[in-house]
């Protein structure tokens, strides 16, 4: 039998570069390797948009859509809908029972984004439990590899605590998930801090050309770089981090070009704009196609819904009984 796999994304809006080499890379490389559970999280994304909840559904559908055309098979994986399997938000509340508050007050992603997002009123029940629905997402399944970012490893190992603490209280049931972490782990914004939609650096897999150069054009570089033969520091170039993704074997090149002075950073802004274009010009040409035909979108979500709520129903029947309440 294969190992599971499983990843989740939030629904908030297109997908971005930093999904892509976070780990949709691994997912598709690794897909035939694996049974695959590959889900939308639009109840994580109601914890920081439960005002303004309007564009999730379609999200989702758009979501899926950049999945597909970017090469994940749905032969080989389980895509589906997080809000489709009611037994997670059970698993949820099973686990909430047993989770400590510390665990998710301390949290480094939690105070993080308690900083980042000052602009909405996330002091809700519903974000400081962000990481028991995600062990529910992933125990309820039991899936042994996660492809995370280094950000996410804390959540995972909450998830793990959990498990822990479950097999201890109640008998053996859950395994402990093991990360997979892609090479390009922490993706940056165009203003250097970690990709997000949310903070409004993100470059998308739908972006054309001229967006993809404009944003680019707005990357910090070395501030102290003044004239073109100024030797540079690619250690706080956010373009150089791209040139760490795109262009792995030629690297130490690249790095010795900078700090001898032999290229400008236009010129460097160029290059990477027109490389990042390129790695996704495919993509494009196959989206369009599938926007054509949405029922093919739906039907995928509909058969994933029926063999997920299948695994789902198991665990919680076992969960039930090993809890003494069935
Ligand atoms: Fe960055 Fe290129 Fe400028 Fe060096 S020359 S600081 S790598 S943009």
């Amino acid at each position: 039998m294969k190992k599971k796999m499983l990843t989740g994304f939030r629904p908030t809006g297109k997908l971005h570069l930093g999904h892509l080499h976070g780990n949709i890379s691994n997912m598709i490389k690794y897909q035939k390797d694996y049974e695959n559970f590959f889900f939308l999280v639009d109840w994580h994304a109601l914890s920081t948009e439960y005002l303004n909840p309007e564009n999730i559904k379609s999200d989702v559908i758009e979501c899926i859509i950049d999945l597909i055309a970017l090469g994940i098979d749905p032969v080989l994986t389980h895509l589906y809908r997080q809000s489709d399997i009611p037994q997670i938000s059970e698993l949820t509340l099973y686990f909430s029972m047993i989770t400590p508050l510390s665990w998710l007050e301390r949290c480094p992603t939690y105070k993080e984004q308690m900083n980042e997002l000052k602009s909405r009123d996330i002091s809700t029940l519903g974000f400081l439990s962000y990481p028991v629905l995600m062990a529910a997402d992933i125990l309820i399944v039991n899936s042994d590899i996660i492809p995370v970012g280094e950000d996410q490893l804390p959540h995972l190992e909450i998830t793990r605590e959990i498990a822990r603490r479950f097999n201890y209280l109640y008998g053996k049931y859950f395994i402990e998930p093991k990360e997979m972490l892609s090479k390009a782990t922490r993706v940056p914004g165009i203003d250097g801090r970690k990709m997000s939609k949310s903070y409004n650096n993100a470059i998308f897999l739908s972006d054309d050309f001229d967006t993809i150069r404009s944003k680019v054009a707005m990357m910090i570089t070395d501030p102290k770089r003044i004239h073109l033969e100024d030797p540079g520091d690619p250690g706080i170039c956010n373009v150089f981090d791209f040139y760490k993704i795109y262009k792995e074997k030629e690297i130490e090149e690249i790095e010795q070009r900078c700090k001898q002075g032999k290229i400008g950073c236009t010129r460097c802004k160029e290059e990477i704009s027109g490389i990042i274009y390129k790695s996704l010009e495919d993509f494009q040409e196959k989206r369009n196609k599938i926007k054509q035909n949405l029922n093919y979108v739906y039907d995928i979500l509909e058969e994933g819904k029926k063999q997920v709520r299948q695994i789902a129903d198991k665990t919680i029947s076992d969960v039930r009984k090993k809890m003494g309440i069935d």
